[in-house]
Parts: structure tokens; C-alpha cells; sequence
């Protein structure tokens, strides 16, 4: 029997794990999919908002802010990859820059420092690439990029290394209520537990429902976005947007952490929750709609597209209570949730505290070693160290220089992967020019070895 068991192992339920592994209590994590980060948190745009979009007064706008100023120490501990940038919001016009005053007040009523109108000479000054057509725009410099999926897998790892159990490839389809106690029926077994925390995304209306507890939907919104090169994210130091529409942030440019330029995302309802697919007509959007910010691109260094499905709730803020004693739901998660989760995550310990006693381990180890390490290599050291026998410097993925021993290391971690997919979120193998073309091979004969043994 668990006190805790978290369902779907995104930033929401991966941070609500680590962070109640801090306590003396029996937590799990369970996750449908073969690896922790399987929905909206390994398809986004990766950004740590500022917190001025969201509405003063809902939990989003205080989260937000909030999660914000938890990246850097969180980052500083895990080690998956967070760069403050600044961030602006361009205006074009006058009644555009009308729309910068809300936000302005909106962020300052949040609570976002660092805040403040600038105009044209100092925009292009910042960001010489930008549309020299532009007039004003809203500067906040708290504004960074992370990489999502490193991130998720990070607090999965770190809650792992603190005791959680973590169920891969159990997917929760009934909640029973007993007299004190859940009954969660997985596909593959029964797991017993205290208290349940809902945190499974574009799914969290189903699994809620599975609770009795079924007031919200899940409106499932996609994003598409284009990714390009590696290197191209040095058109721009900052994250750029355009003024807000009614369908949320608009259409951004920006640079990855990993420094390939980003344009995205759309925001269009769906009905199927698994729909991840891009449409032509919807990339020549975002790439007219891209230009306006930024001029020049060259399409032809374009990697790949791709999507994420956004959960929105139909009550407009996230969900995050106990509905009943033992059951809380941390349902809604749409974005800012992957800025907000460090503040999810406590919020959702502080709820469990009003009710239960929690108390603090000693041995709880906040740290996370990376798995990729900075290197500096160039052609010619890929060269001679693809040559070399298996080892541990030899470079398996030539286009993103990753080597063997990143990938063992990946391998043999406290989540147990088998996949190049996995491989590919934790190291980067096959996310270059290529696309897994020259290193796919390899990373499938390093799984079959690496694993066998
Ligand atoms: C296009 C797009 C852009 C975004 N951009 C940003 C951004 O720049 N900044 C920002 O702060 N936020 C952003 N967001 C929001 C952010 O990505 C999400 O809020 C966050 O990732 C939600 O995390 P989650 O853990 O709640 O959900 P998810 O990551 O979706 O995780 C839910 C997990 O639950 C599992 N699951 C579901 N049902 C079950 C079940 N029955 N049994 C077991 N497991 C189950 C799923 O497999 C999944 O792994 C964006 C979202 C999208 C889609």
C-alpha cells in the first residue's frame, strides 16, 4: 500500500513525485507510456514564461510567476538544461502597444519584476534581425528556455534516486474507492494507495472521472511548430513574440536550449487526443506569421515539425485541489504548466500537509548528475573518434557529437529505457541533419549490448 501514488509521469506528476520523495512516505508514479515524458511536457515550446500573460487573480498567473523563480536552483540541482534569455513581445502599431499596457499592468499585478515598455532603437539594439518595422515591445527580462523532455526526465530520475517506484507501461483505466484507500486497476496490476494524485494531462477530465469526480473537460488544442538546424537559434538571444490573440501567445520565435531556431506554435482544437501530425497549410501560418517578427530565415536549413496537444480546461484555469479526501486532482495543465510545475508540485504538497503529517528525510538527495556533457569538439576530433573501437569516447551520433559513454550512461540509469526514442530525448543521438540516419544503426546495437548485459 502507497500513501502517494502520482499518475502520468509528466513535468506535473514527475515534480509532484520528487518533490513528495523529500518526506518519509511509500510513493510511486505511474506512467501508460515505455518512458517518463510522453505528453504536452516532451512537445512544447520550452519556455519558462515571465508570468505577465497569464490573468491576474487565477492560479496559472500565480503559478507562473511563482514556478519561474524556482528554474534556475532546480536547474542548478538536476542539471537538464535552463538559460535565462529575456523575452519580448513585439508591437507594430499603437493599438498594439495598447495591448503591451495590459500585459505590463497584468504582469506587475502578478508580481513579475523586470518588466518594463522599450521602443524600436532599443529592441533592435537588443535584437539587431528583428523586423526594423517594429515600434515598442514588452521586456521581461525573467523570461528563459528549457528543454522540456530533459527536464521531466530529470525529476523522474531524481524522484527515482529518492525512493518513488516508478510503473512504466501501466495505464490506469478504473479508480476504486475503498474505505480509506484507492484501488488503482492498471493493465497490468492492482496498485493500493492513500492518497492519488491526478496529474495525466490531455487524460486528467478521463482519469478524474474515474474518481467520480467529472465537473471539467479537456479541450485537447494542438500546437505545430518548426524546428531547424542546430546553430540557427543565433538569429535571436531572446524569446519572440507577437501580442497575444484570443487562442493564446501567438506565434513565437525563438532559440532552443540546445540552439536551433523555433517557430510556433498554432493553437486549433482537435478531437482526437493522439493527434500529433503536422498539416502544410498550418506550417506556411506560422512560417508567414514567423516572418513578421523575423525576416530572414533560411528555410532550407529546416529539420523537422512536429506537435503538441494542449490540455485545456473548460473551467479556464488549471485544476489543482483535493476533490475528496485522498484525491487531488492536478488536472488542466495547459501552458504556462511546464513553468509553473516546480509551484504545482509545492502547492500540492501543502494541500497534502493540511491533512496529513508530512515529515522531511534526511536523506533525500536533491541532486542529478547531466547526462549530456558540454563538449567542443570539431570535425576533425568527430572524425578520428568515430573510428575508434567501442568505448566510451567514441562519438556515435556524428551530427550532435554525442558519444558512447553518454549513452551507456542514458542506458543504465534508474529508469529503465530500451528504446532509440529514449535514448534520443536523453542524449540527443538522431536529433541532428541527419535525423538518426548514420547513428540509428549504432544506437540499436549499443541498446542490444548495453542491455543484454
Ligand atoms: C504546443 C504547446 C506549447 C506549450 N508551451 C509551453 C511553454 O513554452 N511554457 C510552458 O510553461 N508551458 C508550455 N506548454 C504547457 C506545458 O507543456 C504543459 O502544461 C505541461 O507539459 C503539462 O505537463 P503534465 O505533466 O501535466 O502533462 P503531460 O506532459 O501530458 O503528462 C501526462 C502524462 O500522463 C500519462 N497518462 C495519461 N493518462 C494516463 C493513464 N490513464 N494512466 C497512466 N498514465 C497516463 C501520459 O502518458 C503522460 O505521460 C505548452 C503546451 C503545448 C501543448
Amino acid at each position: 500500500m502507497y500513501d502517494f501514488t502520482v499518475i502520468g509521469a509528466g513535468v506535473t506528476g514527475a515534480g509532484v513525485a520528487r518533490a513528495l520523495s523529500r518526506y518519509k512516505a511509500d510513493v510511486c508514479l505511474i506512467e501508460k507510456a515505455d518512458d517518463v515524458s510522453n505528453g504536452a511536457s516532451k512537445a512544447n515550446s520550452g519556455i519558462v514564461h515571465g508570468g505577465y500573460a497569464a490573468k491576474n487573480g487565477t492560479l496559472k498567473g500565480r503559478l507562473n510567476v511563482l514556478g519561474n523563480r524556482m528554474f534556475e536552483d532546480l536547474n542548478n540541482n538536476l542539471n537538464f538544461g535552463y538559460r535565462k534569455t529575456g523575452g519580448l513581445v513585439l508591437a507594430f502599431d499603437e493599438e498594439e502597444r495598447l495591448l503591451l499596457e495590459g500585459l505590463l499592468a497584468n504582469g506587475k499585478k502578478n508580481g513579475v519584476k523586470d518588466l518594463e515598455i522599450i521602443k524600436r532603437d532599443r529592441i533592435l539594439k537588443l535584437e539587431p534581425n528583428l523586423n526594423p518595422d517594429v515600434k515598442y515591445a514588452l521586456y521581461s527580462k525573467d523570461v528563459g528556455v528549457t528543454s522540456p523532455y530533459e527536464y521531466a526526465i530529470a525529476l523522474a530520475e531524481n524522484a527515482v534516486t529518492n525512493g518513488v517506484d516508478l510503473f512504466l507501461e501501466h495505464e490506469v483505466y478504473d479508480i476504486i474507492k475503498m474505505d480509506n484507500s484507492f484501488e488503482l486497476i492498471t493493465d497490468k496490476s492492482i496498485i493500493k494507495a492513500h492518497t492519488v494524485i491526478n496529474a495525466a494531462g490531455v487524460y486528467s477530465d478521463a482519469v478524474s472521472k474515474m474518481a467520480g469526480v467529472n465537473y471539467f473537460n479537456i479541450i485537447p488544442r494542438k500546437g505545430q511548430y518548426i524546428l531547424f538546424q542546430k546553430g540557427t537559434g543565433a538569429a535571436v538571444k531572446s524569446v519572440i513574440f507577437q501580442v497575444p490573440t484570443k487562442n493564446g501567445k501567438g506565434i513565437l520565435v525563438t532559440s532552443t536550449y540546445h540552439g536551433n531556431l523555433m517557430l510556433g506554435p498554432n493553437s486549433e482544437e482537435v478531437e482526437n487526443r493522439e493527434d500529433t501530425g503536422t498539416e502544410e497549410m498550418t506550417l506556411e501560418y506560422i512560417i508567414n506569421t514567423a516572418l513578421k517578427s523575423l525576416p530572414d530565415f533560411d528555410l532550407k536549413k529546416k529539420l523537422k515539425t512536429f506537435s503538441g496537444i494542449r490540455s485545456t480546461p473548460n473551467t479556464g484555469d488549471f485544476i489543482i485541489k483535493e476533490e475528496f479526501p485522498g484525491f487531488i486532482n492536478a488536472a488542466g495543465i495547459e501552458s504556462p504548466g511546464l513553468t509553473s510545475s516546480p509551484a504545482v508540485a509545492e502547492m500540492i504538497v501543502n494541500i497534502i500537509k493540511k491533512r496529513i503529517n508530512l515529515e522531511k528525510k534526511n536523506s533525500f538527495n536533491p541532486n542529478r548528475e547531466p547526462i549530456i556533457k558540454p563538449n567542443s569538439f570539431d570535425v576533425a576530433e568527430i572524425k578520428r573518434r568515430i573510428d575508434l573501437a567501442p568505448c566510451d569516447d567514441r562519438i556515435v551520433c556524428r551530427c550532435e557529437g554525442v558519444t558512447e559513454g553518454e549513452i551507456r550512461d542514458a542506458l543504465t540509469r534508474n529508469i529503465d529505457i530500451s528504446t532509440k526514442k529514449a535514448v534520443k530525448m536523453r542524449t540527443r543521438a538522431g536529433m541532428g541533419f541527419c535525423q538518426g540516419k548514420f547513428c540509428g544503426p549504432r544506437v540499436d546495437e549499443l541498446i542490444e549490448r548495453i542491455k543484454i548485459i
